[in-house]
């Protein structure tokens, strides 16, 4: 039997081609990296996870009429995706500061911002992702300041949906990450969400006890990752059908 066709491999995914034009099959590996790759392991059960947490988020925000690129989720460690033609940023949404914000301007974790703040990094793995101003982004190309206006729209709907779904189940969403892509329809250009929403782009603390659920575990050597994902999956009810739970919360 021929082998499928790779089309691109990331640190934390693998890109197939697709049954049809225009899907490509996003496949999620164990392999977790951190700081630019200079820390690496494989945690069995990640890939697992990311791809039934990223499923479920994808669907709800589908749902809610947020465009993604999801299809389909084909099995354990697979789904069907819309291919499309990724906008070359980080789109980061904070809630709090944390990580990154929190040493560039000297804040303490965990301190509420006055509203939701939108950063852009240029996704270049050579450069450690620099974080670059909208003037940059327009100026070089990489998208159009009516692609912004839309990215930040979409991004602001990512984090009420977002924020609400991870607070009915008592956990705060510190901030995230998504990427945005491009899908062409005719003469028609839609910008959707792409790539994977789950605990490896976001910070997911504990309402009341602040306990890290999401990669950070694994950043800071916190404990282990696959019992954070597994606790984020098992309160949303959606867990991988090989985690035992005692509650009936299969989703298929
Ligand atoms: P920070 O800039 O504080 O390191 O990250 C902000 C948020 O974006 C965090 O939730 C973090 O997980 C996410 N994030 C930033 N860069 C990346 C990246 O390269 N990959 C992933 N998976 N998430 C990222």
């Amino acid at each position: 039997m021929a082998r499928r066709k790779k089309i691109y491999e990331g640190k934390a995914k693998i890109l197939y081609e697709g049954p049809q034009p225009g899907t490509l099959v996003q496949y999620f590996k164990d392999d977790a990296t951190a700081f630019n790759a200079e820390k690496k392991a494989t945690i069995e059960g990640k890939g697992v996870l990311n791809n039934r947490l990223s499923e479920f988020f994808m669907v709800g925000l589908n749902q809610i009429g947020v465009p993604t690129h999801f299809i389909e989720r084909l099995n354990m460690r697979e789904q069907l995706i819309r291919a499309v033609e990724i906008i070359p940023l980080e789109v980061i949404v904070r809630n709090y500061a944390a990580g990154s914000m929190a040493k560039r301007l000297g804040l303490e974790e965990g301190q509420q911002l006055p509203r939701p703040v939108i950063e852009f990094s240029y996704k270049d793995d050579a450069l450690g992702d620099p974080l670059v101003p909208e003037e940059y982004i327009v100026t070089f190309g990489w998208a159009s300041q009516q692609d912004l206006d839309d990215i930040v729209s979409l991004a602001l709907r990512v984090n009420d949906f977002l924020s609400g779904v991870m607070y009915g189940v008592g956990i705060k969403l510190v901030d995230f990450k998504i990427e945005i892509g491009r899908i062409y329809e005719g003469d028609y250009m839609r910008l959707v969400v792409a790539d994977e929403i789950s605990p490896d782009s976001c910070r997911l603390w504990d309402v009341k006890t602040g306990q890290k659920l999401d990669k950070d575990v694994f950043r800071r050597d916190l404990g282990n990752l696959t019992d954070a994902y597994t606790e984020v999956a098992r309160r949303l009810g959606v867990m991988p059908a090989n985690v035992t739970s005692t509650k009936p919360t299969l989703i298929n």
